[in-house]
Parts: C-alpha cells; sequence; structure tokens
C-alpha cells in the first residue's frame, strides 16, 4: 500500500475499512482474467518466474509466450529475445529502439509493456497479452474474399487513430501489416512489435532500410531518405489487403513498385 493509501485508511472505521478492502479483493479478481493493466511493481523480473502456459507466437526474432507470473498470478505475454542472435543479427541497438519507443507510449491501441529484464541468455519483455488473434488470421479466416467494407474501414480507422498516437509521441512505426496488428478482446486493436520503430524529430529523415517489402514505401525502397509518412502508405496497402486480400499489384507500366 502506498503511503497516502496507509495514512488515508488508518482514519476510517473499522466497517469502511472491511468495505474497502472486499472492493479491493474484487478489482484484483477482476484484473487476473483477461487484459491486464497491472502496476509496474507488481511484474517480478525473474524468468524463474513465470510459468509458461503456451506459445503465442514465433516473430522474425524472438518467442512469445503466453506466462503466468506465479504469485501473483496475472498472465503476460513474454517476449524472448536471444542475446546472441540478436548480437550476430546486430540487432542491440533495434532492440534498444523498441524498449524506448514502447516505454513512452502508453495508449489503449498500443499492447502495454510492463517491464523488461534479462538473464545470461536472454533479453524480456513482459507485456500486455492480447488474445483474440491477428488482422492476418482474420484475413485467412474470410473465405478467399476481403472484408466487408464497412469491418475493413472499422480497422482503417483504429489504424488512423494509432498512429496518430505514436506520430504526436515522434514515433515512425514502419511496420504497419496485418500480422503486427492484433484484436484484443474488446474488439478493439493493438499494435504490437515495435522493432522497426523509431523515435524520429518532425525535420528529421531517416535512412535505413526496414519493413516487410510490399508495404514498404518508396522512399524506403529508394533510401532516398524517410520520415512519419510512411506509416501512413502502409496503411494504405494494408487497406487494400483487407477489402481484396491482395497487396495492390506493381502497374503494368513498368515503373518501379514498392
Ligand atoms: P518479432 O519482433 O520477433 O517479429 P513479434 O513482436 O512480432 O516478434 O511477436 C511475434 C508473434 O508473437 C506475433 O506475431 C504475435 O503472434 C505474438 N505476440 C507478440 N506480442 C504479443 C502480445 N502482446 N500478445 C499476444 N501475442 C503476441
Ligand atoms: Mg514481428
Amino acid at each position: 500500500m502506498s503511503p497516502p493509501f496507509l495514512l488515508s485508511f488508518t482514519f476510517l472505521s473499522l466497517r469502511e475499512r472491511g468495505t474497502l478492502l472486499t472492493v479491493s479483493k474484487a478489482w484484483c479478481a477482476l484484473l487476473r482474467v483477461g487484459s491486464v493493466h497491472v502496476p509496474r511493481r507488481q511484474a517480478q523480473t525473474e524468468a524463474g518466474n513465470y510459468e509458461l502456459l503456451r506459445v503465442l507466437g514465433v516473430g522474425s526474432f524472438s518467442k512469445v509466450f503466453l506466462a503466468r507470473h506465479r504469485t501473483t498470478g496475472f498472465v503476460y505475454a513474454l517476449k524472448c529475445l536471444n542475446k546472441m542472435e540478436q548480437a550476430r543479427l546486430q540487432r542491440i541497438r533495434r532492440v534498444g529502439y523498441e524498449v524506448r519507443c514502447l516505454r513512452c507510449v502508453d495508449h489503449p491501441s498500443v499492447a502495454r509493456l510492463i517491464t523488461t529484464f534479462q538473464d545470461h541468455a536472454n533479453l524480456y519483455l513482459v507485456e500486455e497479452p492480447v488474445l483474440g488473434g491477428d488482422l492476418f488470421e482474420l484475413l485467412n479466416g474470410a473465405a478467399g474474399k476481403g472484408l466487408p467494407p464497412a469491418a475493413a474501414l472499422f480497422y482503417a480507422a483504429l489504424l488512423v487513430q494509432s498512429i496518430t498516437a505514436l506520430h504526436a509521441r515522434g514515433i515512425v512505426f514502419r511496420d504497419v501489416r496485418p500480422e503486427n496488428i492484433l484484436i484484443a478482446t474488446s474488439g478493439y486493436i493493438k499494435l504490437i512489435d515495435f522493432g522497426n520503430a523509431k523515435r524520429l524529430a518532425w525535420h528529421r529523415r531517416t535512412f535505413t532500410l526496414c519493413g516487410a517489402p510490399e508495404y514498404c514505401a518508396p522512399e524506403i525502397i529508394s533510401g532516398t531518405g524517410h520520415a512519419h509518412a510512411v506509416d501512413w502508405w502502409s496503411l494504405g496497402v494494408t487497406l487494400c489487403e483487407l477489402l481484396t486480400l491482395h497487396t495492390p499489384s506493381p502497374p503494368e507500366s513498368g515503373i518501379s513498385a514498392p
């Protein structure tokens, strides 16, 4: 209990204290299920403290587990990055960017980073679990047709909101695509995988070639320097895919396509 809480607690009558504790217990029970909002201090920072329940996904550079904290019972997405592998792929700086970006975003449309820790072999990112699948799976289950326009527009509108929120914090995401857009149990989206994200001042450009080629803006491919606008390009490609199941095809004219 925090000191101000303790202080006000001592002035309560026995009956009021009982009511307060019952209400807090009910909240704790609520917080144990579903998507969680957990104070940082409750997330312990040792791999042995987590019971791995199942694999949530395997990314290009990491494995993500659904993990239950042994003492609190809270459930998290535990992203494990092998240190040797990151060093071999020269991604140490990128992991640093990923963590820094996630730390400065606290937005409902981004899977929240709770804490990070490491042991001799791995780096661990403890994140809010998002358990409704991703837009890629949703498209796979769409029986050969795209999503209904209303559904596609709904997700596009949510993406506009998420990208705007990231840009407002100076973050360029650089990996908008259906695999990185998870659906929460509420039906709203949450972005994951900030492995390509970077904080970038408004007047600056950056030159790194990154992101999935089909979704990349032309200025990333050409290497002429890019900034926050690349996320809007990828959003356009994603919307096209949501509606038609295909990313836009290159024009016949032979103009080089992204
Ligand atoms: P990488 O950086 O290695 O590409 P990702 O962050 O993309 O790793 O995660 C890999 C997979 O793990 C994702 O495609 C997704 O299926 C799953 N995943 C990642 N984060 C979460 C999360 N917070 N909740 C649920 N599943 C997740
Ligand atoms: Mg990924």
